[in-house]
């Protein structure tokens, strides 16, 4: 099938690939040039592992090409997927602009019969808002072209994603049209083989799919972050408690894993567009709600953890930045509140070093109030505390004996509990975990 995804980021690129290594026919279209040139040479412009092979292979295979221009793109597809971001706007709602600009463009641009797939996330009732912009497109091209618009929320793990994508959990399509509908089962078809259910619905539910979803994810994470405070408080082990509870099949062990908050480019915004969505349509989504404010209220006590302990501040080491392994992400990572506030205290002297987010982290972070170590050796040197915020597998390995030698009688912030306890007690350190 010949298909267009407009929208290269961590969804776009991944869709695109994935489809392509389907045997489909790709053209993938984005706004930034350096991203097409980038990719045109075979490299990802974003750290997703399994990417680059895909890239590669597919290129050479000539199943998959990449434009920055909209009206071939446009016209290339039979199946158009906008998988453009749907950031925050100011008020917590969902920044729906790209995609209505993509929805004029299909509009501007169309030739044929198109199934246009709305595979980015965005609020209830848009799939609709989407077919009303590429009709009044089309009505003032004065044109007749049949199109229909449907809904296909992505639900890829960033890092995960290559794997996620072509081995989905399920596939959530919000599909009125039958016609529309036999295409998408067909494109689809490979993907289900595994006998993963494949979830046919309208659009509006199946926007609400994805966001349900995530929120509820976001509330699982929240639920043992504030279990584990009260383990601090009350002298309990949450490592232990969340251990037991995931052993019952009801609640399963996933997203049960205290921590300094949850990030990323989809947590933060999706909780507070539903939040948005449950108000405006009078449905308030209280216990969402609480989780927004319990999820900032973990980053800054994540923050106060290192502050109260180190009243004098001092030297310390930030191992990752990304807001979870595998990934360049920094959006709404824990380390940017945590930095920042331990700079506000202008007592502490910050190193930091992430394997992949480096490049992101300088971008977002204040880059001369940093001191950006090469790597994990590098890092470890010249230091009071060591602060984990996030759990790469080369940090795992660190050794007690070469910590405290490092930092004799050193703190250790595992916020992400990487390191054992007792170890890192026997070894002379002081050791300080989220409930644990
Ligand atoms: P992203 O910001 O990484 O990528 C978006 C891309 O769209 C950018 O490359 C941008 O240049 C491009 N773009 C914007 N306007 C365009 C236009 N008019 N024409 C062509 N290209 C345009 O975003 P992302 O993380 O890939 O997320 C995309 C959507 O998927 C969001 O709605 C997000 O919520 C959702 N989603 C993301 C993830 C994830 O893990 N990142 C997972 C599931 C769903």
């Amino acid at each position: 099938m010949r298909i267009t995804v407009v929208g290269t980021g961590y969804v776009g690129l991944i869709a695109g690939l994935g489809f392509a290594e389907f045997g489909n026919d790709v053209t993938c279209l984005d706004v930034v040039p350096e991203k097409i040139e980038f990719l045109r040479n075979g490299k990802c412009p974003i750290y997703e592992p399994g990417a680059e092979d895909l890239l590669e292979r597919n290129i050479r295979a000539g199943r998959i090409h990449f434009t920055t221009k909209t009206k071939e793109a446009i016209e290339f597809g039979e199946i158009i997927f906008i998988a453009v971001g749907t950031p925050e706007d100011r008020n917590g709602d969902a920044d729906l602009s790209y995609v209505y600009e993509t929805a004029r463009e299909i509009g501007m641009y169309m030739n044929e019969y198109k199934v246009i797939v709305d595979k980015s996330t965005v609020p209830i009732g848009t799939s609709r808002e989407v077919a009303k912009i590429i009709q009044s497109e089309l009505e003032r091209r004065g044109e007749e072209i049949k199109f229909d618009v449907t809904s296909n929320p992505e639900f890829l793990r960033e890092g995960k994603a290559v794997g996620d994508f072509l081995n989905p959990d399920r596939i959530v399509l919000g599909v009125e049209n039958p016609r529309a509908e036999k295409k998408l089962r067909k494109l689809y078809h490979v993907f289900v083989r595994s006998k993963k259910p494949m979830i046919v619905t309208t659009p509006e539910t199946a926007e609400m799919i994805k966001y349900a979803s995530n929120a509820f994810l976001a509330t699982k994470i929240t639920f043992i972050n504030e279990i584990a405070n009260l383990c601090d408080k009350v002298g309990a082990n949450a490592i232990e408690v969340a251990s037991a509870m995931g052993a019952d099949g009801r609640i399963s062990p996933k997203f049960l894993h205290p921590g300094p908050g949850y990030g990323g480019s989809c947590f933060p915004k999706d909780t507070k567009a539903l939040a948005r969505t449950g108000r405006k349509y009078g449905a308030p989504m209280t216990v969402v709600e609480s989780v927004i404010n319990a999820n900032a209220h973990q980053k800054e006590l994540a923050a106060q953890k290192i502050i109260s302990s180190m009243p004098d501040g001092g030297r310390i080491a930030i191992l990752g930045l990304a807001f979870k392994p595998e990934t360049d992400d920094m959006r709404e990572a824990p380390a940017i509140t945590v930095i920042d506030r331990l700079l506000k205290t202008e007592k502490f002297r910050i190193k930091v070093y992430d394997p992949e987010a480096m490049e992101t982290a300088k971008m977002i972070l204040p880059k001369d109030k940093l001191e950006w170590c090469k790597n994990t050796k590098d890092i470890l040197k010249d230091i009071d505390a060591v602060a984990v915020l996030t759990e790469w597998a080369e940090f795992r390995n660190l050794d007690s004996e070469f910590l405290a030698e490092v930092m004799p009688e050193g703190k250790i912030f595992d916020l992400r509990h990487i390191f054992d306890r007792k170890e890192m007690e026997e070894a002379g350190l002081e050791y300080i975990g989220i409930g644990f």
